[in-house]
């Protein structure tokens, strides 16, 4: 029999209005034609179109989980912050900062992402399927207990695990592949031994008061959270192998290492080579090998316990490819759409040197936090 994959959707996630502009900027004098806000629902209708219509829609089941509530998303985020969402009027538009709008309609989408997130790993934990995807937006892995970032307002996978903690999860592991750092997750669970976090991403460092933190291989945890936060920051361009080997070389030792019951995937496509977001040069090729790996990986350590959370993913139409490339990887389907427009970069100088760079740097941080 063929797996079967739940996907959790809830219409209500293209209600989140982010407007448009220059980018995700304040549109120009000087251009007459603006464009959407990259973090847009059509981005998210086309995820919808391919999976129900694309080649794998027979291994996928639907489901649409109730939205989340206040007492869910305290789970993760802290009151006075959450105090502050609410305190939104309805027709009031809030700019968090230039790229991360609040709106009418912003609400009932932040709650249905959670919410569907939520279901997705309730569906798992019970044991009813192995594998589940929740098609959701606003993103949330930039989402801080104490502040929204970058299109993020609530960490949809830290509710999510938070949730499942209080029906007996005891170790819980994030791979987060999307291109940006996944450092609202990081910072939730930074002094927490219990929850492996860790995330690939592009160098692309810090980003002001909104995202102090850096990204960087030094960052791996605090206290008894030492050694427990895995910071991968692959140098601009990498690429399908240098994501492939980082995941052999780095990821899989340490989530086998940790024992996770569930694996929980921040399953950004903003790593594909044709993303405005994004400076890697990921194609459907590599999206189908993380996807596969990370079915191998949890049907070895987790008892095939896999959640993955749509994140970012801004190339209109190559982005929903990137998806339905990722979940046949998880599916351990054979690509069966060809990838109508990549580049197959041979390039790869300096990946082996950047890898050992980053062991290197994690592991003489973890010795001097370890001894402190
Ligand atoms: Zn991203």
């Amino acid at each position: 029999m063929t797996d079967q994959l739940s996907v959790f959707f809830d219409p209500k996630i293209f209600e989140h209005n982010t407007g448009e502009g220059f980018f995700d900027s304040i549109p120009s004098e000087y251009l007459p034609v603006v464009e959407l806000a990259p973090e847009n629902a059509d981005r998210t209708r086309n995820m919808l179109g391919v999976l129900k219509d694309g080649p794998i829609k027979s291994s996928l089941t639907w489901h649409q989980a109730p939205p989340a509530d206040r007492e869910a998303t305290a789970l993760f985020h802290e009151d006075g912050y959450l105090d502050s969402l609410d305190a939104i009027g309805p027709t009031e538009i809030v700019r968090y900062s230039n790229t991360t709008v609040f709106g009418p309609g912003s609400m009932g989408a932040i709650n249905a992402a959670a919410g569907q997130t939520i279901g997705a790993a309730d569906h798992v934990w019970s044991g009813e399927v192995k594998l589940a995807y929740a098609l959701v937006r606003p993103p949330g892995h930039h989402a801080q207990p104490t502040k929204a970032d970058g299109y993020c307002f609530i960490n949809n996978i830290g509710v999510a695990i938070e949730h499942l903690r209080q029906k007996g999860l005891k170790k819980a592991a994030v791979i987060d592949w999307d291109v940006h750092h996944g450092n609202g997750t990081q910072e939730g669970f930074y002094d927490d031994p219990d929850v492996l976090t860790i995330s690939l991403h592009m160098p692309h460092g810090a980003w002001g008061e909104s995202h102090h933190q850096t990204g960087a291989a030094d960052e791996v945890g605090v206290g008894a959270g030492v050694g427990s936060n895995i910071n991968i920051p692959l140098p601009y361009g990498s690429g399908d192998q240098a994501y492939a080997r980082a995941f052999d070389e780095i990821i899989a030792p340490a989530i086998e290492a940790h024992a996770p019951e569930i694996i929980f995937v921040a399953a950004g496509q903003d790593a594909n080579q044709f993303d405005p977001n994004g400076r890697q040069l990921l194609t459907m090729a590599g999206f189908h090998q993380l996807g596969l790996k990370a079915r191998g990986l949890a049907d070895k350590v987790s008892d095939g316990r896999l959640v993955l959370v749509q994140e970012g993913g801004y190339a209109m139409s190559y982005a929903a490819y990137c998806l339905h490339a990722t979940l046949e990887g998880v599916l351990q389907i054979d690509p069966s759409l060809s990838d109508p427009i990549a580049y197959v970069p041979e390039d790869l100088r300096g990946l082996t040197q950047a890898l050992e760079e980053i062991k290197a740097e994690r592991a003489s941080a973890i010795a001097q936090k370890s001894g402190a």
